[in-house]
């Protein structure tokens, strides 16, 4: 059953937080459902689990618009500027917010809907080309210039998505560099933002990340199994 996995994962952030002396309340488990049916979504959620994660926006939309339970859908990936309208009114939190053309687009859609989104900004901390994301060096100066204009949007926090690694250890230094870069910005006490959460951490690093801030970890693999790209 779905729910043991999620169980047990969030018996791991549990136990995380207990060691590095943080209080367990303070950490959400989004389920990474990308790939998987609907079904997936509903057996959880019919176990009480309220916080899912795609990575599609056009995925996200059918999944919200067919799901029968009041459950939160967070946009974690990589979001292209003409798919904005697909998740304005539907993402509770949108992860990935990496550049100006799209805070300008999510602006804009806000506007159109009468909210403010709820955002978090995506920092490449490794600088993978392989990924999107910020500078560690840019994210104080990009989250000023969006805090400054566009008044319809809210930047929470921070997001990372580590490299793969064999050894979780190997992240560390990223989960530690990330929770001292939300620091700084916090003392800059910047108008406009409340740089709460700190979303980091997969099926493979997670409790390092947890032992670090993070604040949100998003497993898929770990509570749904290996996905399947080839169907
Ligand atoms: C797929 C994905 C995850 C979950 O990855 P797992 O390794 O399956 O836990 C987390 N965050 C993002 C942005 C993803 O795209």
């Amino acid at each position: 059953m779905l729910i043991d996995n999620y169980n047990e994962v969030r018996s791991k952030i549990d136990a995380a937080a207990k060691r590095s002396g943080r209080n367990p309340e303070e950490i959400t488990l989004v389920a990474v459902s990308k790939t998987k049916p609907l079904e997936c979504i509903e057996e959880l959620a019919a176990e009480g689990v309220t916080e899912f994660g795609e990575n599609k926006p056009q995925e996200l939309r059918n999944k919200f618009d067919n799901v029968s339970r009041p459950v939160h859908f967070h946009q974690i990936g990589h979001l292209q500027t003409n798919k904005v309208k697909y998740v304005i009114d539907r993402a509770v939190l949108i992860h990935s917010l990496d550049s100006i053309k799209l805070a300008e687009e999510i602006e804009k859609e806000a506007v159109k809907h009468d909210k403010t989104a709820e955002v978090l900004v995506e920092v490449n901390y490794a600088e993978e080309d392989s990924k999107f994301g910020i500078t560690k060096e840019t994210a104080l100066p990009f989250i000023k210039e969006v805090a400054a204009n566009y008044p319809h949007i809210k930047i929470k926090g921070l997001m990372t998505i580590a490299p793969f690694v064999d050894d979780p250890e190997d992240n560390r230094y990223i989960f530690k560099g990330m929770k001292q870069l939300l620091l700084d910005i916090i003392s800059e006490n910047i108008d406009n933002t409340d740089m709460s959460v700190l979303s980091m951490g997969m099926t493979n690093d997670y409790e390092v990340a947890v032992e670090e801030g993070a604040t949100m970890v998003r497993v898929g693999t770990a509570i749904f199994g290996e996905r399947d790209y080839s169907i």
